[in-house]
């Protein structure tokens, strides 16, 4: 992911360009990134072992999509791994993290 967003510091109020970093507790990644003027932390994401394993398992199937065309198991697997994800990433966030 090398996208560059301008994002906007709901603290300081400042515009900056993000550049995303990762921390590790235990089984526990944060990517996250923080505010160039006041410092402030901004959570991306927080993943454990499982999801990180089915992010790459999707990311499988995201892939061999541009270059062939999936059966409608295999896609109906990827929606659901996917949704799944999204699902597991949402819990791990209320989990995880403690916005001020
Ligand atoms: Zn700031």
């Amino acid at each position: 992911m090398k996208e560059k967003h301008n994002c906007r510091c709901d603290s300081c109020g400042c515009a900056f360009i993000p550049g995303p970093k990762t921390k590790r507790e235990g089984e526990i990644e944060y990517s996250f990134f923080n505010c160039d003027f006041c410092g402030k932390a901004f959570i991306v994401s927080v993943t454990d072992e499982a999801l990180r394993r089915n992010i790459r398992k999707y990311a499988v199937f995201a892939d061999r999509q541009k270059t062939s065309t999936l059966s409608e198991m295999e896609l109906l697997v990827a929606a659901r791994l996917k949704q799944e994800n999204l699902r597991r990433a949402a819990e791990l966030r209320q989990m995880y993290i403690r916005e001020e």
